[in-house]
């Protein structure tokens, strides 16, 4: 057994973290709590400990978490911290346990999946009265590790300590990351599963969300029909995440379906604005919240290429690809449809609810054009053909989407200019500026000519309409190859990049003149290296 911390031999603020961990209170138990592999029905949860380790050390932390969890800057660098948030030791009150969900794999039912490397170390309520759950990835075997480890390596953990930070700053909903620790311990991973295992240095993350509850989470009950505990979970989830619907009833279920439509629709347009591709969006990868949960291998588009998609497990069907986002969660809300269905028994509320998705989705990215373009509004009779050509420019020849926007925001609606000097601004957009052909060039200055005069006949002044570009289109992402540069130099024992990445992506819109080179194109040595621009979901 664990020990639990003797609270005076730590900092203050650890000790005092409030603890309330109603999802075990309230939800049904697997009876069981050893961690062996097995099929948990009827139950939530199963209660598991975290492994131990050797040597923890910390990587990186966010102090914007720990503030949401009001600890303090000393409690964060002390060792218990690395202890604590890397599973060696227990604080009072925190009551561990790994959730059973199921979910579709690839558009297949996959069945019972669950936490097999995430450890959930109970809930806090914080000053404000928030309700934060702690989950570490990485932390060990649970019942529901199947084939797997239940560890993590610090390559897929830097990148999800990094993404999840970098999508909060950029305005994604998304789960968030207090801290990277490394464990001491050397895992065995097998990248591209090609019969090259090789040993990485093991690392654990800690995320941190309102809920870590899945479409997946309903699927399992009612694949297996154990309507009781499908209830118990949705009037659970409505009691404690969505309490301003009300008390729980059929009425209510459908409003909650409803608001998951939306609030999905918003993540994807979020999505879509800076460029984000999941890779993995599994129905046990979709959050009830509408956050971005399960940092895998997802990527950021250089080139804009709506095909594109960094797993190279999905390279042949290309399901999850960045174009075809928006498609995929309707299909995800669908099998949740179906999920709640036996507590609704009506099969027109809920297609009307999937409906809801498709129009709030289209309203949403609308609008989001229009704030990437810097116009008032998008007005369908000229915006529409204007986006669909854009659409075709983008595509012409290799353009770095993140660049372009920003680029396009300089550009200022004056007199007649030829096809040269109208690009030149932009040309730092371009892979190969000195291959645009005479015939690309004017295809790309036709645009933006059109675009031009929209802007001028829209009446905003060149500086708002810049500033607000600007407040939509990043400067900085995470950049595939960023993140392999401080994997690599965290692999050496060089943290530094890593913490230097967190601080440029704090501010992702500011110019940050001193940070500049972390706002370059893909080099062409990053091309076709592994985990730059091919990702495996081994991690
Ligand atoms: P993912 O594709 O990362 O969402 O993972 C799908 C399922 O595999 C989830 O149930 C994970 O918990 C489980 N899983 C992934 N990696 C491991 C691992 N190293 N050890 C145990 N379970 C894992
Ligand atoms: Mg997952």
């Amino acid at each position: 057994m664990k020990e639990n911390l003797p609270t005076q031999k730590i900092n203050s603020s650890l000790a005092t973290l409030n603890f309330d961990n109603a999802f075990v209170r309230e939800l049904p138990a697997d009876p069981e709590s050893s961690n062996s592999l097995r099929q948990v029905h009827r139950a939530c949860y199963s209660r598991v400990l975290p492994a131990q380790v050797s040597a923890p050390k910390l990587v990186a932390y966010a102090s914007e978490v720990a503030e949401l969890l009001d600890l303090e800057a000393a409690a964060c660098e002390s060792d218990a911290f690395a202890q604590i948030f890397v599973g060696n030791q227990l604080l009072p009150n925190m009551d561990p346990y790994a959730c059973c969900y199921g979910g579709h794999q690839f558009g297949n039912w996959a069945g019972q999946l669950g936490d097999g490397r995430a450890i959930n170390l109970g809930e806090i309520v914080n000053l404000q009265g928030e309700r934060w759950a702690l989950q570490l990835k990485g932390a060990g075997l649970t019942p529901y590790s199947r084939r797997g480890d239940g560890l993590a390596v610090l390559r897929s953990s830097v990148r999800e300590f990094l993404c999840s930070e970098a999508m909060f700053h950029l305005g994604v909903p998304t789960t968030r990351a207090l801290s990277l620790v490394l464990t001491g311990e050397q895992v065995t991973r097998d990248m591209f599963y090609d019969g090259h295992p090789k040993e990485e240095p093991g690392a654990v993350v800690c995320r941190v969300a309102p809920s870590f509850t899945r479409f997946g989470s309903f699927q399992i009950f009612s694949s297996r029909n154990e309507i009781d505990p499908l209830r118990q979970l949705l009037d659970y989830t409505i009691r404690t995440d969505f309490p301003h619907l009300g008390e729980p009833s059929v009425a209510v279920y459908l409003q909650w379906f409803e608001e998951i439509c939306r609030s999905t629709a918003e993540m994807i347009v979020h999505w879509m604005r800076v460029g984000f591709v999941h890779g993995v969006m599994n129905t046990d990868n979709m959050s009830i919240l509408g956050l971005t949960i399960d940092y895998g291998p997802y990527g950021w588009l250089e080139d804009y290429n709506p095909d594109w998609t960094p797993n190279t497990t999905d390279a042949a069907g290309g399901r999850y690809r960045f174009g075809n986002q928006p498609q995929i969660a309707l299909w995800n809300l669908a099998q949740l449809a179906n999920a709640i269905y036996p507590l609704i028994e009506q099969a027109e509320p809920l297609e009307a609810a999937l409906q809801l998705y498709g129009d709030s989705y289209k309203q949403g990215w609308q609008e989001m054009m229009a704030q990437k373009l810097g116009l008032k509004e998008f007005v369908p009779a000229t915006d529409l053909p204007l986006t669909a050509d854009l659409e075709k420019v983008l595509q012409l020849v290799e353009t770095d989407m993140t660049i372009f926007y920003r680029k396009l925001a300089e550009l200022d609606p004056i007199d007649e200019q030829d096809d040269d000097s109208l690009l030149a601004p932009l040309l730092d957009a371009y892979y190969h500026p000195e291959k645009l052909s005479k015939v690309n060039k004017h295809q790309i200055s036709d645009w933006l000519r059109t675009y031009l005069h929209r802007v001028s006949q829209d009446g905003l002044s060149t500086n708002e309409r810049r500033q607000g570009m600007n407040a939509v289109n990043p400067k900085y992402v995470l950049r595939n190859y960023l993140a392999q540069l401080a994997i690599d130099k965290a692999e050496a024992g060089d943290h530094s990049l890593v913490n230097d990445l967190l601080q440029v992506l704090r501010q992702p819109y500011a110019e940050q003149p001193e940070s500049v080179s972390f706002a370059e194109k893909r080099p062409e040595w990053a091309r076709n290296r592994a985990g730059c621009s091919m990702l495996s979901c081994s991690s």
